[in-house]
């Protein structure tokens, strides 16, 4: 498969890092004509507002909700998962609407910026995964069609409506391959 990693700002190269070490193709992205031909896409964490406002002057909104309504897989994962959210709480800004949640920013608060935990994900066999946390998001909300994967302490880390996941934390920053995998195989027709 040919998978994109949306390149404009954000710790994309680990993703493409993951995605090779999977034995597939990553392809960084960066305008709207590179992404017809691909079989998925991962929007990386970063700076979701700043993610924002470049996916608007690329004009890459339209071509990847177009991937997304042909059934690819979709990932984002930290700020990429806010960016695929309905909605945002407290927060007017534009997104990419591919999953019916709401989600609230730096929602695990300014003291804990980081951590690291062991989440049983629904959908990965074995061990728990091992999840790093940064300046996360959560999800507080979803609609009727959304699956949820992961919580922790009783908030939602990681759902899936069809072929559109959404993750708060980092699969790239580990050695695991499991949840790149999962997203490799989430592709359907919604
Ligand atoms: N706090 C960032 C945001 O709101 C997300 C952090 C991350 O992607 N690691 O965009």
């Amino acid at each position: 498969m040919s998978i994109g990693i949306l390149a404009l700002q954000g710790d994309f190269e680990k993703h493409q890092q993951a995605i090779e070490a999977c034995g597939h193709e990553a392809v960084l992205v960066r305008r709207p004509d590179e992404v017809g031909g691909l079989d998925g896409l991962i929007i990386p964490g970063g700076e979701s507002t700043t993610i924002a406002k470049l996916i608007d002057r690329a004009e890459l909104a339209e071509p990847i909700q177009a991937l997304a309504a042909r059934g690819a897989p979709i990932l984002g994962t930290c700020a990429g998962m806010i960016l695929l959210a309905t909605d945002i709480e407290d927060y007017d800004q534009p997104t990419l609407r591919l999953i019916n949640a709401t989600v609230r920013r730096n929602a695990f608060g300014r003291q804990v910026d980081s951590f690291e935990t062991d989440l049983d994900v629904a959908g990965i066999d074995g061990e728990p995964l091992r999840a790093v946390f940064i300046r996360a998001p959560f999800i507080t909300e979803v609609g009727p069609d959304v699956e949820v994967l992961a919580e922790f302490e009783g908030t939602i880390v990681l759902a899936r409506e069809g072929n559109v996941i959404a993750c708060a934390f980092h699969p790239e920053l580990t050695e695991d391959p499991r949840l790149h995998q999962f997203f490799l195989a989430a592709g359907r027709t919604r």
